[in-house]
């Protein structure tokens, strides 16, 4: 079990998203969208 980093519901079956070498915990997809869709498009914007 974890706690899903973007609503901090602790979820017996969150997973792990790994993107640039980080990894993050979800609760579901509609978080880890949350959290990831920005990265993807803003690119430009997250330092490398
Ligand atoms: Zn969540």
């Amino acid at each position: 079990m974890a706690v899903c980093e973007v609503c901090g519901n602790d979820y017996e079956m969150s997973f792990e998203v790994v993107a640039q070498g980080a990894r993050h915990t979800f609760d579901s997809f509609e978080c880890a969208i949350h959290k990831m869709a920005p990265v993807c498009e803003h690119n430009a914007r997250q330092p490398r």
